[in-house]
């Protein structure tokens, strides 16, 4: 390693660095990618998943926010043509240039995990799938079903641009240094625009659904109503759908999101 490596890892940055190959392998053999697909990798680090993505992607892009890993990498990995690093925030990033049939590859920096999941959403009509890895709590939210414990505002949004499944649990053991946390692989399969709401109604879908979980005790008409929704339209909405206002927003599933929202819209 050159010497202008950062001799800890930055915990701002959420650095714990992948050092088991065999999981490294398993996440690029999940990813099963094709020659025509572009590589965007999130957070490239030590480069121990950058390696093996240019061994086998015909375009790999990535994006680190660390200047001395960025460096490093533009050092250590100058013999593979078909990297672009860039030195950057990954919430800045310019995902609408992306290429089309983009897969995100990443080991993601678990602390801006939630913000970076939903602008990776904003991106769908190039990006086509997602492998990530994310702390096991935020996993099981991600793809948790309509009347289990985990199931909440996350699980409905991502399952409604997605197709969400938790691939594989990786232990502590394979990082270093140990996050605090249980980690996963998940694999995200976006929704193509095409199959999407228009952005208006996509706006009303997010409103809805905080909105019906915005206090997770009360029922349905309650919570919406507390979180400024008009009675009268609630009511219509709920009659329209059959959805009782008396049932709470956990046991409602992503269609039934959709179906009150569009509802809620025309009221
Ligand atoms: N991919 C490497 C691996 O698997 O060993 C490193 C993964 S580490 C969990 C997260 C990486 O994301 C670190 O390299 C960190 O510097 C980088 N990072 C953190 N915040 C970032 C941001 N906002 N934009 C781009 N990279 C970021």
């Amino acid at each position: 390693m050159s010497s202008s490596v950062p001799p800890y890892p930055r915990k701002r940055f959420g650095q714990n660095f992948l050092v088991d190959h065999n999981i490294v392998k398993k996440i690029v053999a999940r990813a099963a990618l094709s020659p025509h697909e572009t590589v965007l990798e999130i957070g490239p680090g030590r480069g121990a998943l950058t390696r093996v993505l240019c061994q086998v992607a015909t375009r790999v892009l990535a994006v680190e926010i660390d200047e001395d890993l960025f460096r490093n990498l533009q050092d250590e990995l100058k013999a593979h043509v078909n990297l672009e690093l860039s030195f950057g925030d990954a919430l800045a990033y310019p995902y609408t240039t992306l290429p089309p049939h983009t897969v995100v590859v990443a080991n993601l920096p678990y602390n801006i995990s939630t913000p970076l999941l939903f602008k990776l959403f904003d991106a769908r009509a190039s990006v086509d799938r997602m492998i990530l890895m994310l702390q096991l709590e935020v996993a099981k939210r991600l793809a948790a079903k309509a009347g289990t414990r985990e199931y909440g505002v996350l699980s409905v949004l991502a399952q409604y641009f997605a197709d969400v499944d938790v691939a594989f649990t990786v232990s502590r053991t394979c990082f270093r240094p140990r996050p605090d946390v249980e980690s996963a692989i998940v694999e995200l399969r976006l929704k193509p625009p095409c199959e999407m709401d228009r952005p208006e109604d996509i706006q009303q879908f997010v409103r809805v659904v905080k909105a019906a979980f915005s206090h997770r005790r009360k029922t349905l008409l309650n919570a919406m109503r507390d979180a400024g929704m008009a009675s009268d339209a609630l009511k219509v909405a709920f009659e329209g759908t059959g959805i009782h206002g008396g049932r709470r927003a956990e046991t409602l599933t992503v269609h039934d999101f959709q179906r009150l929202a569009r509802m809620l819209a025309l009221a």
